[in-house]
């Protein structure tokens, strides 16, 4: 190995610990915000079977053309793909150890997925989701709900400038007729069409309306639209939907161009944009997706779920204005000498028995670098401790914001400590 420092791979990040508390207050606030609406926690490997993300997500999405990291497992062959969203493993998760044998499932995840993608503010190789799936659930109600328990979230986490698009992409059979339309609008316009769209044409031509290409916006804009083959029960669903949503003074508007990435969505889908995060403005999307748990091998069953990119919702975060929560220490232990150090390590401990948080100072150095230490730690109370203080069985308390150092007996000192925490 050479001697130059090794990095990080491109695109995936290292959280360091300034940030980490972050994500820590994040994480705590999103399992408090999930169990409010009965949704239980569950965790899948981050490696599966390739041909599942290639049945799941479909052969002609960007994501399984080029975004997919898969490889070959050098002992056995096997083919192998770092997990680029949640949606297929928690179905497969879900199927394999029969879940869904007699009751729906609220579920949820979080954690790291992968795409190799070109790396940018808010776009990552290795991002983190928090994904959302409600697994054996028809009606709006529950689409209704996930998109009400969004906006909650973002209640809670103070952020105002993020709006709500909703669509719907209907069932099969008005998906069938549209792509014909399409095709055939396409076919009559292909000098129009750029290389992707092109060879998009016969394999998914819905994809060729999502095309961010300039010139073909204008003959995107006049393709025959999916509304007009909707069916009058996904009309139905959706207008319940839309109704819910009224009557929680839940503001969306209706994006017919809205029709995701992945293709085992149908019915109602929605995505939640901010206009804060530049081109990476989508933090929060999803949809009904009822076709994909017979497409993966199992007994049909509706479903829907949603995913947030947990990078870009901190930079919102932040740059909203959020300060980080500080990370509470509760005592800094300071001692020099060899009897102090006896009873530094002793009273430390003693300390955490009654649940307080304490640093013991290591490493030695003077009472003033010491000190020096206690004060960057943000503790509340510095515990001094000298060998006549440790011959006593005494400490010294100093409350870090200012006020008088105290010396108490080492019985008393929990105590002494809790009451100027509590003065706080
Ligand atoms: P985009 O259009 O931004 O590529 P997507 O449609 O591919 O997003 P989904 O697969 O729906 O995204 O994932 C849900 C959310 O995960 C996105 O809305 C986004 O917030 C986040 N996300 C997706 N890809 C990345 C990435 N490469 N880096 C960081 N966050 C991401
Ligand atoms: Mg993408």
């Amino acid at each position: 190995m050479s001697n130059e420092t090794l990095q990080a791979v491109r695109g995936m990040n290292d959280i360091l610990p300034d940030e980490a508390g972050l994500w820590l207050w994040f994480e705590e606030m999103v399992s408090d915000w999930l169990a409010s609406y009965g949704y239980r926690n569950i965790r899948m490997p981050l490696v599966e079977p390739t041909g599942l993300f290639k049945r799941a997500i479909g052969e002609v999405t960007d994501i399984v053309e080029k975004e997919m990291y898969s490889f070959e497992d050098s002992l056995n062959g096997d083919q192998l793909t770092l997990r680029p969203e949640g949606t297929a493993s928690c179905v497969r998760a879900v199927l394999q150890h029969n879940l869904l044998y007699n009751a729906p499932q609220r579920l949820y995840y979080s954690g790291p997925m992968f795409r190799h993608e070109r790396p940018q503010k808010g776009r990552y190789r290795q991002f983190h989701q928090v994904g959302v799936e409600a697994l054996g659930f028809a009606g709006p109600d529950i689409d209704a709900e996930q998109i009400m328990m969004c906006a909650r979230l973002w209640k809670r986490l103070g952020l105002s400038d993020v709006t709500l698009q909703i669509n719907t992409l209907g069932d099969s059979a008005c998906r069938h007729s549209h792509r014909a339309k399409l095709i055939a609008y396409f076919e009559q316009n292909l000098e129009l069409l750029d290389a992707e769209a092109t060879r998009r044409l016969h394999s998914n031509p819905l994809r060729i309306l999502d095309s961010k290409n300039p010139a073909m916006q204008a003959l995107i804009e006049a393709a025959p639209k999916l509304m007009d083959e909707l069916n009058t029960d996904a009309l139905t669903h959706f207008a319940a939907v839309q109704a819910i949503l009224t009557r929680h003074d839940i503001a969306f508007e209706i994006n017919p161009r809205l029709v995701r990435g992945l293709d085992y969505y149908n019915r109602t889908v929605f995505e939640w944009v901010t206009t804060k995060l530049g081109a990476q403005g989508t933090i929060c999307a999803g949809g009904r997706y009822d076709g994909l748990i017979e497409q993966i091998g199992g007994k049909p069953a509706p479903a829907m779920g949603f995913a947030m990119g947990v990078e870009r919702l901190l930079v919102l975060l932040q740059e909203a204005g959020m300060a980080l929560p500080k990370p509470r220490l509760d005592v800094y232990v300071v001692h020099q000498g060899e009897l102090a150090g006896q009873l530094a390590s002793q009273v430390a401990e003693q300390l955490r028995d009654v649940n307080l948080r304490v640093a013991l100072h290591c490493g030695g150095g003077s009472f003033k670098s010491q000190m020096k230490k206690a004060d960057a730690s943000c503790a509340v109370v510095a515990v001094v401790i000298g060998d006549d203080e440790a011959q006593a069985n005494e400490v010294s308390v100093k409350p870090m914001q200012g006020g008088t150092q105290v010396r108490v007996n080492v019985q008393d000192l929990a105590a002494t400590i809790n009451e100027l925490i509590k003065q706080e």
